[in-house]
């Protein structure tokens, strides 16, 4: 049987037996992969380094008759990104990438878009490094992709406009919501231009990453409600959450920025 060959990001690996390992990988047209590298901590030389979390790789595999496993023959690296590992910050919000892209989306529901995404911004932290604009940028575009974005820049629940200043925003309620239509629903107040910022930030391309810089007030307001967005959305928790908050927590507001 002829392998199939697939372009392939790494999302992680565990270790199985004395010298196999179990890897997930993400392809363009396959959605999300599980495979089975036999031998692949003995020897180096069908895998190499090319099997390591966020790898971009040409991975070729044949499918098995049976189980979901397929069986991975060998792989080539293409991009390694090394970046990633210079700092404990970057990796971490690498590894949060992954695991956000793995939990919002299950394996048939991934399109080449997804994968287009996830490349783009593991390229921008391997080239620019940790950012919570990067972080941001990711979270509500998989938000989007995945059919989750809320409503931002009118009412969720009468469409009607939103006035200027603070704004009710509740993920349950669908996003941001007029004051007629709140009546004590909503947990967070967020700023209108803030709204504004993330709804222009979903018309920019989806692999743009470089020379995006929120504000303070957007940065803070942004992680609040994508957070609660989020949230509402992931089945599971997120094992690089608490990490990732040691790095980022929620910023505080002076009163006048
Ligand atoms: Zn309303």
């Amino acid at each position: 049987m002829n392998p199939n060959i697939s372009q392939a990001i790494i999302l992680h690996h565990t270790d199985y037996g004395e010298a196999d390992r179990i890897v997930t990988f993400l392809t363009p047209d396959r959605g999300r992969l599980k495979g089975f590298a036999r031998a692949a901590r003995k020897s180096r030389k069908r895998f190499g380094a090319a099997l390591e979390p966020f790898a971009e790789v040409q991975l070729h595999w044949v499918a098995r008759s049976s189980g979901d496993l397929i069986s991975l023959r060998d792989a080539e690296l293409i991009n390694l990104r090394t970046g990633l590992r210079r700092d404990l910050e970057t990796l971490t919000l690498a590894g949060y990438g992954c695991e956000l892209t793995e939990v919002l989306f299950d394996e048939s529901g991934i399109g080449v878009e997804v994968f287009l995404l996830l490349q783009a911004f593991l390229d921008h932290l391997d080239s620019a490094g940790y950012s919570v604009e990067a972080r941001l940028l990711l979270e509500i575009r998989l938000l989007s992709l995945a059919g989750y974005v809320p409503h931002l820049q009118h009412c969720a629940a009468c469409f009607g406009p939103l006035p200027n200043g603070p704004v009710s925003f509740s993920a349950v309620a669908d996003g941001s919501l007029c004051p007629a239509c709140d009546s004590g629903r909503a947990k967070l107040k967020i700023d209108r231009l803030t709204l504004g910022t993330f709804a222009r930030i979903l018309l920019t391309p989806l692999t743009s990453f470089a020379d995006f810089k929120l504000s303070p007030r957007s940065r803070q307001e942004g992680q609040a409600l994508l957070n609660d967005a989020l949230q509402l959305h992931l089945h599971r928790p997120l094992k690089t959450l608490a990490s990732l908050h040691r790095f980022s927590p929620i910023e505080t507001l002076d009163e006048d920025s």
